[in-house]
């Protein structure tokens, strides 16, 4: 295991107090604190490179381009991707998804043609899919699941039929903490010759993912969700689909040639890349994903998972404690209800221990409607949370239950 304490110094938010009590993090499932390295490497980058990458002659523009591209070599071994071509920059997991579905939407699908996805879905991978239903009249056909909060697989294969187009589901629920089965998910539906999107952004940041070894066709993951900075994302695709989908956005950097009468498109990945890139934000991913490597992501997930389950076994010693998504297969997410105290209540009131949640829907409304309720209370963890941290959310929890 990594030294806990050690990591921590490498995050120096950590070390601040709020409303005079040291911080309790625990909503790392929106987003995660930087390490040093990161901002550092932002900061450098910024101070001495800064220059418009890839048509500059100069020499700051050829150095910010080597970075930005290096950049991407590293997002490439940080998935196993085949290669470089398969990696496009985009602003997070939302805009990777509506990549996928305006630009596959367009291409292969046709009024009835239908998206499986699942019920546990985040807005982004439901309201992406809406929009190409508004051109196009598709369908989006739903994956339910059961009460623990396991999506049912027989009912899964029972969905697909001669106007399947696509499977777009997510790896990790950022409300239940469910792992889904995205391996056998994907060689189901490949067996009806239909591609898949993961959803990464929960899963990326806890997990060593191999897009070769899973086979999916599409992974989005967000830079700020595995300790980059904000405003930057990842799409992978296979090349054989990059290669058959239009561009997505028009501008500088996706093209060959223009003329008014006739525009011809750059190769991949910079087909999809319209626009000057955040090329610093993508330093300092690399620098975020060098720095999970190091650590390694099987002890990221071992801690994580230890912290879950201990956090599991606390909470539920809370008398009327409702935990919400129980399933065997449980990640670093745990959200929960106690009694008939409403989420945002028990949020503020943690807040005022100095301990960080999300409360609310968690941009998952049609989940919320499956579960009954309107929002949970959800706690989630990072490579440097520690046990006692989960001692003072149960201590906290159990505080403000007696509140009421
Ligand atoms: N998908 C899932 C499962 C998420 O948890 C999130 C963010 O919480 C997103 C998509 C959207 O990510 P972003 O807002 O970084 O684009």
């Amino acid at each position: 295991m990594y030294d806990i304490e050690e990591v921590r110094k490498d995050f120096p938010i950590l070390g601040r107090e709020v409303y005079g009590r040291p911080l309790v993090y625990l909503d790392n499932a929106a987003t995660v604190q930087k390490p040093r390295c990161v901002v550092e490497a932002m900061a450098d980058e910024y101070y001495n490179v800064n220059a418009n990458v890839h048509r500059g002659v100069h020499f700051l523009s050829q150095q910010a381009t080597e970075l930005h591209e290096a950049a991407r070599e590293t997002v490439r071994r940080f998935l196993n991707a085949r290669s470089t071509a398969e990696v496009v920059f985009t602003r997070g997991t939302t805009e990777s998804i509506n990549l996928v579905a305006s630009c596959f939407g367009e291409a292969f699908m046709r009024e009835g043609d239908e998206v499986i996805v699942s019920e546990m879905e985040h807005h982004a991978n439901i309201v992406s899919w809406q929009l190409v239903q508004a051109r196009k009249g598709i369908r989006l056909r739903v994956i339910p699941m059961n009460d623990r909060g396991e999506l049912l697989l027989d009912e899964y294969e029972k969905l697909f039929n001669g106007r399947t187009r696509i499977v777009s589901v997510t790896h990790v629920s950022n409300v239940l903490g469910t792992v889904n089965p995205v391996r056998r998910m994907i060689e189901t539906a490949h067996a009806h010759g239909v591609p898949v999107l993961v959803d990464g952004a929960q899963s990326a940041p806890h997990m060593a993912v191999d897009v070769q070894a899973l086979d999916c066709d599409f992974f989005a993951f967000s830079g700020h969700k595995v300790y980059g900075p904000t405003g930057i994302g990842v799409l992978y695709g296979k090349e054989s689909w990059l290669d058959r989908l239009p561009p997505y956005m028009g501008g500088g950097e996706m093209i060959g040639h223009v003329s008014f009468d006739h525009t011809t498109f750059a190769g991949l990945p910079l087909k999809f890349e319209a626009g000057t890139p955040d090329y610093v934000a993508s330093t300092g991913l690399a620098r975020a994903l060098d720095y999970v490597s190091r650590l390694g992501m099987d002890r990221i997930q071992a801690h994580e998972r230890e912290l879950t389950r201990y956090a599991l076994k606390r909470l539920r010693r809370i008398p009327d404690m409702r935990i919400l998504g129980e399933a065997e297969e449980h990640d670093a997410v745990v959200s929960f209800l106690v009694g008939n105290i409403h989420h945002l209540d028990m949020g503020t009131l943690l807040d005022r221990l100095g301990i960080a949640v999300r409360t609310g829907h968690h941009c998952a409304e049609p989940l919320m409607r499956r579960l009954g309720v309107e929002g949970t209370v959800r706690a989630s963890f990072g490579l440097y949370n520690t046990m006692a941290e989960v001692d003072a959310l149960a201590e906290g929890v159990e505080r403000v239950a007696k509140m009421f």
